[in-house]
């Protein structure tokens, strides 16, 4: 891998014209780009390219709205482009092709790009820093996706990642703050270099349409989240508008309102890099220091960037992050294969309302809500239907606009009770959470209309109506909408009693996992008795009003197995001890698990 701005021997000579390269992979952007600005310095002409990877192209875990995300995104980047007199040049291939053809062609000298933080990506660009070096062209790397260089996070921590966000702020409190944002790319920056642009520049290098990369278009709706720069730079203004307003810079409390995509949410923006993370981090600061008066910051302000940077520094040298077999910071679960569960979660059919609306709103516009995305994930995996984590993970990576790599194997990881040592005796219902978040069920309403006529009262639970109300609103359930695919009250009872024994045995071993594992499991002791909770009868209503659950569900969740395990357990512990750890919080935990993480 080359260093960050790596000279390359075999400099040209100083009267050859410098045609310099400005990679775009993420970072589409022209504000906070360290790299072009660097690059551009005694350059003579320069061009922006962005590299369609058709591997990337055709991947079939790329959804049709994230696709249409980055391609606005690359128009938008043109259009910027365009005002500087200069154009976007799209090229298809492989990097590590391309770039020797492109050297040439152009007679290059240097190559410019934003550090990728991410495993993978490292491995791309130390591909092609080797070609670069073999043609005898500098190459500038330079930070700033994250908002530290992550190695000198993991520095200060022996070289390996911090596993508990405690951790983490602690050593960041022991650094200095993150770089502040490079000026934005403008017709000063560039000053006399110029962008050699030929007549057929759209056909050569235009963006393509998603027609062009094979989309049938024909029942698309409009997009919800409109990608670029422009737009994430508005956005941002706005973002912070409404911060100043309220003079808040805690989360906001949630509302039935929240669970909606806003215009002033940026998850997509810095996952493109059409927002600078810096940026924002530095606005927010200012404003802070500007409406409150005060210059001690408490590290909370950047609460949400933090634990991005939390992920991406856990997954910066793990190839494996995202796998649970050879994960060294995975617990091994030996979840049910189950593809026609898994599908039902997927496509929106499991019969629990909350979790069907959910899955609509993620494959229809692309986003949900925080507290959503905790409850289908905790749904999946250890709260009802025992599949892994990484099963939910490639359906998010599929449709969330935000997907991030770190970000969402770092929560599934979190979620699933898999790493980061959640605590599992917290889950979710999936009926009176959903009612706790939007009692009215008018979000319920919106993404499933068959449900719409449903009185508000049976709208979390359709089954538990009965059949002439069924009628009346001409949705019978087990017809019209499916009945529920399990029986949450019995079944999560049955997997948090699984994942008990899992950290049982786990804690029993030795290594550095087990050690671990031990030391989380005290503090989530000393955690339990401190908090004061909500305990309540968890699961959608009473059971029994369920009908003809084992035949609804046709899944072999090897549940008869684990009551054996369960009932032994019940005798190896006491009943104080059962007791506690089945209690269930409800209501927006969001605040509690991150203190707990
Ligand atoms: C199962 C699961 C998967 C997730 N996958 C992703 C993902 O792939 N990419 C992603 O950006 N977020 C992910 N999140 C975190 C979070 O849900 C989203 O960042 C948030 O909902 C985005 O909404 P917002 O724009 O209102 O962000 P805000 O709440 O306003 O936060 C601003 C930014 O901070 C970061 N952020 C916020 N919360 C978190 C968090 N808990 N962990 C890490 N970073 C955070 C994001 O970059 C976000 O854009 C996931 C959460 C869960 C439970």
């Amino acid at each position: 891998m080359c260093e960050e701005n790596a000279q390359i021997p075999g400099e040209p000579s100083k009267k050859k014209k410098k045609n310099v390269l400005y990679w775009f992979r993420r970072c589409l952007r022209l504000h906070d780009n360290a790299a072009l600005v660097e690059v551009l310095k005694e350059a003579d002409t320069f061009r922006c390219i962005f590299i369609l990877d058709p591997w990337f192209a055709g991947a079939s875990q790329v959804g049709i709205n994230k696709w249409r995300f980055l391609l606005q995104s690359l128009e938008d980047l043109d259009s910027r482009l365009r005002k500087l007199n200069s154009r976007l040049f799209v090229i298809r291939g492989q990097p590590t092709d391309i770039f020797p053809k492109l050297f040439q062609k152009w007679d290059i000298s240097a190559l410019a790009f934003e550090e990728d933080p991410e495993p993978f990506g490292k491995e791309r660009d130390s591909a092609v820093c080797t070609k670069s070096q073999d043609a005898g062209i500098e190459v500038i790397i330079k930070t700033s996706h994250t908002l530290f260089n992550l190695q000198k996070i993991l520095d200060k921590n022996s070289g390996v990642p911090p596993l508990t966000y405690k951790r983490f702020q602690r050593i960041l409190a022991r650094m200095d703050p993150p770089p502040r944002p490079v000026e934005a790319v403008t017709s000063v920056t560039i000053g006399s270099v110029v962008t050699p642009i030929n007549s057929d520049h759209d056909d050569q290098y235009g963006v393509p349409t998603l027609e062009d990369l094979g989309f049938d278009t024909d029942n698309l709706e409009a997009a919800v989240w409109k990608g670029g720069e422009t737009e994430a730079l508005s956005r941002l203004d706005r973002h912070l508008e409404r911060k100043a307003w309220v003079a808040s810079f805690e989360k906001p409390k949630m509302t039935p309102q929240s669970l909606m995509a806003s215009p002033t949410g940026l998850s997509p923006y810095l996952r493109f890099g059409c927002l600078s993370t810096r940026l924002f981090y530095w606005r927010l600061t200012d404003l802070y220091r500007k409406v409150k008066k005060r210059t001690d910051m408490p590290l909370s302000i950047h609460g949400q960037l933090l634990w991005r940077e939390f992920f991406y520094t856990a997954a910066t040298n793990n190839p494996k992050f995202d796998r649970m077999v050879g994960n060294p910071i995975c617990v091994q679960v030996p979840w049910d294969k189950n593809p026609e569960a898994l599908a039902k979660w997927a496509e929106c059919k499991t019969g629990f309302p909350w979790i069907d609306a959910i899955m609509t709103q993620l494959r229809q516009e692309g986003w949900i809500h925080h507290l959503a995305r905790h409850s289908v994930a905790c749904f999946l995996t250890r709260g009802d239907l025992w599949i892994s984590w990484e099963e939910g993970m490639k359906v998010f990576e599929e449709q969330l606009l935000d997907a991030d790599w770190s970000i969402n194997a770092g929560m599934w990881l979190w979620l699933s009770c898999s790493s980061f040592f959640q605590q599992f005796f917290h889950t979710y219902c999936p009926a009176s959470f959903g009612r706790k978040a939007d009692p009215t069920g008018d979000y319920i309403r919106k993404y499933l209309p068959v449900l719409k006529a449903f009185p508000t009262k049976y709208i979390y639970e359709p089954w538990t109506a009965p059949m002439e109300i069924q009628v009346a609103v001409r949705c019978v359930i087990g017809v019209d909408y499916p009945l529920p695919i399990v029986n949450h009250a019995e079944i999560s009872q049955i997997n948090m009693e699984r994942m008990k024994q899992i950290y049982h045995q786990i804690s029993l071993k030795s290594g550095p996992l087990s050690k671990y594992v031990r030391r989380r499991q005290r503090h989530m002791m000393e955690m339990t008795e401190g908090v004061s909770r909500h305990v309540f009868m968890y699961g959608p209503g009473n059971p029994q009003n369920i009908p003809n659950l084992s035949s609804a569900r046709g899944i072999p969740l090897q549940a008869a197995k684990w009551q054996m395990s369960l009932q032994q357990s019940k005798r190896n512990h006491s009943s104080s001890e059962s007791d506690q750890d089945r209690k269930v919080v409800r209501g927006d935990s969001r605040h509690m698990m991150m203190h707990n993480q």
